[in-house]
């Protein structure tokens, strides 16, 4: 058994100085990284408990008309807090369809943005193939079973998805990332803060060593009236996405003036369906154009061996998830 050390950090700043140290982790909730080390994936020689800051669990209103949302705002607390009920439902449905209630009151807003994939093959060390988890060890998932795996985006190198609900309704609404670090703050467009894998898998996000997520800032509203969160698993709880779909409007009469579509569990990050979106802007709701624009969103998709039923359930989610954003019924998943 490695031996462990257990730091509880004051402030922002005595985090940042305190993870600095060798073989050092932060850990909010636990109900990742724990996991992971019982597992033996993760093998961190110190825990930064950060859970006792204050002042990063708290949601506030910004000048603009926008919500902070705390790094250490839990995920139920998020979900449930009457100002993202209302105005960014989008948000608070992915939350609710994430993980169980018991997870959800421990889980973070700062640790679900940095969970890892859930790839079978990365959790388990009998393997001795997963570049995310050994670089240059190889991708055992690319002949294996692959049929949760990454549809978009993938390399040579890791094939894994970001099994995030949270951080789906987050690239939709466009939300930045706030972290501190030992350069100073700085803020990450949600768009910017996963990676696609590359040459390293290993790398989830564009946080720098040393770095802490402080809270997580939501744009004005836009959104509140139209928007549905979907998400498509093999059960209907506790289980992580197949394909999920963020879809929020802004309508006006039957015409869709603004578009945001991203998908979750088909690529290594949330993946906006640009080319949808553009299909739908300012023009007229139809039936044929939603289809169309679903389609177009999945062209360019490279299925696994596994998982090419992900390319029309992405299509039907996404049809499904517009109309019920904009109020109507149509479209299976
Ligand atoms: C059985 C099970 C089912 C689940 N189902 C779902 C699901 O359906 N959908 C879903 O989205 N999630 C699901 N989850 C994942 C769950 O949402 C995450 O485990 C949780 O959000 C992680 O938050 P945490 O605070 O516990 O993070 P921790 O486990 O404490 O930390 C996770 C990682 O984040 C880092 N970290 C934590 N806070 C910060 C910070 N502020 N700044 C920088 N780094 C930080 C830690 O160092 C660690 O690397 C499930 C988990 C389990 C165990």
């Amino acid at each position: 058994m490695d031996a462990i050390s257990y730091e509880r950090a004051g402030d922002v700043a005595g985090a940042v100085r305190a993870v600095q140290q060798p073989g050092a982790m932060f850990i909010g909730g636990g109900t990742n990284l724990l996991d992971l080390m019982k597992g033996g994936v993760a093998r961190p020689m110190r825990l930064i408990d950060i859970t006792h800051i204050s002042g990063l669990d708290t949601v506030t209103t910004l000048p603009n008309g926008g919500l902070r949302i705390g790094a250490l705002v839990r995920n139920s607390d998020a979900a449930n807090h009457s100002l993202v009920r209302e105005q960014y439902p989008l948000l608070s449905q992915a939350l609710l369809a994430g993980a169980s209630p018991q997870l959800r009151n421990m889980a973070t807003v700062g640790g679900n943005l940095m969970q890892r994939t859930r790839c079978g093959y990365f959790y388990d060390t009998a393997f001795t193939q997963c570049n995310k988890r050994m670089p240059g060890s190889g991708c055992a998932a690319l002949e294996g079973h692959n049929r949760m795996q990454a549809i978009f985006g993938a390399s040579p190198q890791c094939i894994a998805v970001n099994p995030s609900d949270m951080s789906v309704a987050l690239a939709a609404l466009d939300a930045v990332v706030r972290v501190t670090g030992p350069a100073g703050e700085r803020t990450i467009p949600f768009a910017e803060f996963h990676r696609l894998p590359g040459d390293r898998p290993d790398v989830d996000t564009s946080l720098q060593p040393g770095e802490l997520i402080t809270a997580v800032d939501l744009p004005p509203p836009l959104f509140s009236a139209n928007s549905h969160y979907l998400k498509v698993r093999d059960r209907a709880s506790y289980a992580f996405a197949l394909v999920s779909v963020a879809a929020a409007l802004q309508m006006d009469g039957n015409h869709v003036r603004v578009a945001r579509i991203a998908l979750g569990c088909v690529a290594h990050k949330p993946w906006r369906a640009s080319t949808a979106e553009q299909m739908l802007n300012g023009q007229p709701l139809t039936q044929t154009r939603l289809h169309n624009a679903a389609a177009a969103a999945l062209r360019d998709a490279r299925p696994q061996r596994d998982n090419r039923f992900k390319v029309q359930l992405a299509q039907r989610a996404i049809v499904r998830a517009v109309n019920q954003a904009a109020g109507r019924t149509g479209g299976v998943a």
